[in-house]
């Protein structure tokens, strides 16, 4: 997942810069900016990761396992990445990625596509909470020591 470590880097490189011009507008100390940089660099890059991460798992094809660099028709096999269509018989036996015959000789019909755009916006969500609380927390904790 290579996308992931460049988006980590980046969120890395962009904290790194936040908080070293952070550290001489405040007239800080290196040592306390070194701090800021290790709170806010670790947030950032790990809100940056499962972002990435997540987009990332969306344009891999489920049948081939081909991380594709859009979601359109996978260029290892050809499955439509963006609808991802499966099928599966009626007792439920295996899930299919293209329609056909079961092993118990039912045919596969059709299920109801996974919500992956809305399952990314979710995780989107989520680590923008969980890098607004931690701040707040922060800024509290700061907020006490003084
Ligand atoms: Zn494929
Ligand atoms: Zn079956």
């Amino acid at each position: 997942m290579r996308s992931t470590l460049t988006a980590v880097g980046i969120a890395l490189a962009a904290s790194a810069l936040g908080s070293a011009l952070f550290t001489v507008a405040l007239d800080d100390t290196v040592g306390s900016g070194l701090v800021t940089f290790a709170i806010f660099g670790g947030l950032a890059a790990l809100s940056a990761g499962v972002l990435a991460w997540e987009l990332a798992s969306l344009r891999v094809c489920p049948r081939c396992g081909f991380e594709n660099s859009a979601m359109a028709a996978c260029a290892g096999c050809g499955y439509d990445v963006r609808d991802r269509p499966r099928f599966a018989c009626s007792e439920g036996h295996r899930v299919a990625f293209e329609p056909g015959m079961c092993d118990c000789g039912r045919r596969l019909l059709a299920l109801r596509p996974v919500p992956v755009a809305r399952h990314a916006m979710r995780a989107a969500w989520l680590a923008l909470g969980f890098f607004l609380l931690v701040l707040v927390v922060a800024l509290l904790a700061s907020g006490l020591a003084s």
